[in-house]
């Protein structure tokens, strides 16, 4: 158990036999962020009809090249009329294409005096048209099952006038914290004291990921406390995380606790920073199986183990693919370093310049330094015994949410 575990071994550990969250009707309006438990399929043609794409003329292509009286006029909204052979209709982007008329010719071509419209020759068929159905077709799916909703993809619902989905339920988080020495901000801070970074962190990157924390609590440095507290939290949520207290120290009582309450499934990591880091279960209410996360107590772990499991986790119980997997891109690497038997996460900023990408590595990648963390936008993932030097190419696992 002692040994270090590689990162993939933990995932699945993880992940084993983890099933997605039960649904819950919502409202489109407070939709934003939820994930789609079913595929939704379109009730309706988008655009519903055919229409001008731009302001001009509507009119049967055979009679282009000529003078034509303008017979209607459609605006967008206009309730329009057949068109009569050698006429031609004025109409306005968004009007709707009346029966008869097949293009439409942009106004700038078009001479007009005394309510006729002088037509240039050789106009297509369809031109300057938007055709019915070319964007969504009613018997075809919407959104996929899984899918995250994003600005896109509520605009896509309201397109089609729905006003409810189902989606998940949201993973619902307890955030404990250990330490004796852990004051909230706003409280004054006693020598050898330091204030939770680690709460407003891992909360506000938990709801990124889907999330939502129902409690917080700061856990005792003892035996006792820490057992009460673990349990109590798991008969209220679906996950249970907790920071520091998980090393090797006599004031670390979190893998004792878990072991003794729940199941302790791995152990210590072959990754830095983060090593100290305990994956397990706990009882839940009514029988259920709670997942516990402890993360180590030091910030940066904090930041990298949350985005490595507590990211995986969330995809898993929202049922969503894209949460669930973090991006990968390859970077020019613009740094030199060596690693030993762990794998090095280090936190860069990315460039996007003409040579390609480049991965800038905040300098100071000591593990107790969470400016390393603040605007990173990756991790460049330094594989086991290797040696990078400035021009490599690294992976990095992009840190965004879509
Ligand atoms: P531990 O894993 O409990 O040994 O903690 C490792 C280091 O992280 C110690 O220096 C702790 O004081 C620090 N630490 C633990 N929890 C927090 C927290 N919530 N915010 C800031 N630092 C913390
Ligand atoms: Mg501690």
């Amino acid at each position: 158990m002692a040994e270090l575990q590689p990162v993939e071994a933990a995932l699945t550990t993880l992940l084993d036999d983890v099933a997605p969250l039960p649904t819950e009707l919502v409202s489109c309006s407070h939709a934003a962020g939820r994930v789609l438990s079913d595929a939704v399929p379109a009730r309706l043609d988008v655009p519903p009809f055919d229409s001008s794409a731009m302001d001009g003329y509507a009119l049967h292509h055979d009679d282009a090249g000529r003078s034509l009286p303008i017979t209607q006029r459609i605006t967008a909204g206009t309730i329009v009329q057949p068109l009569s052979p050698k006429s031609c209709a004025r109409i306005f982007t968004g009007g709707e294409l009346p029966p008869g008329a097949d293009c439409v010719v942009m106004q700038e071509r078009v001479e007009e005096k005394d309510n006729l419209a002088a037509i240039p020759a050789d106009i297509p068929a369809g031109d300057n048209i938007r055709r019915r159905g070319r964007d969504v077709r009613a018997d075809a799916s919407l959104l996929d099952a899984g899918v995250r909703l994003d600005a896109a993809a509520l605009g896509h619902l309201a397109g089609q006038g729905i006003t409810e989905v189902v989606v998940r339920r949201r993973p619902r988080v307890a955030l404990l914290s250990t330490g004796d020495e852990i004051v909230e901000p706003g409280q004054p801070l006693a020598p050898g004291q330091i204030y939770n970074s680690n709460r407003p962190m891992l909360k506000e990157l938990l709801e990124r990921f889907g999330g939502e924390v129902v409690l917080v609590a700061s856990v005792p440095d003892n035996p006792e406390g820490t057992r009460d507290t673990l349990s109590r939290a798991a008969r209220e949520v679906d996950v249970v995380i907790s920071t520091g207290g998980v090393s090797v120290g006599e004031e670390d009582h979190v893998r004792a606790a878990l072991e003794s309450i729940g199941r302790l499934d791995l152990w210590r990591l072959a990754i830095r920073p983060g090593k100290p880091l305990a994956l397990g279960r706990l009882p839940g209410e009514g029988g259920r199986t709670v997942r516990f996360i402890g993360l180590p107590g030091n910030p940066v772990s904090c930041f990298v183990g949350a985005w490595l499991f507590l990211r995986p986790l969330m995809g898993a119980l929202l049922g969503c693919p894209a949460l669930a997997k973090l991006p990968t891109l390859s970077a020019r690497a613009d740094f030199a370093t060596n690693t030993g038997p762990r794998r090095h996460y280090m936190r860069v900023a990315l460039e996007f310049g003409e040579q390609g990408v480049v991965a800038k590595a905040f300098r100071d990648q000591n593990s107790g330094v969470l400016s390393s963390c603040v605007g990173a936008d990756a991790l460049a993932v330094i594989p086991e015994q290797s040696r990078i030097a400035p021009g490599d190419i690294v992976d990095c696992l992009w840190l965004r949410v879509d």
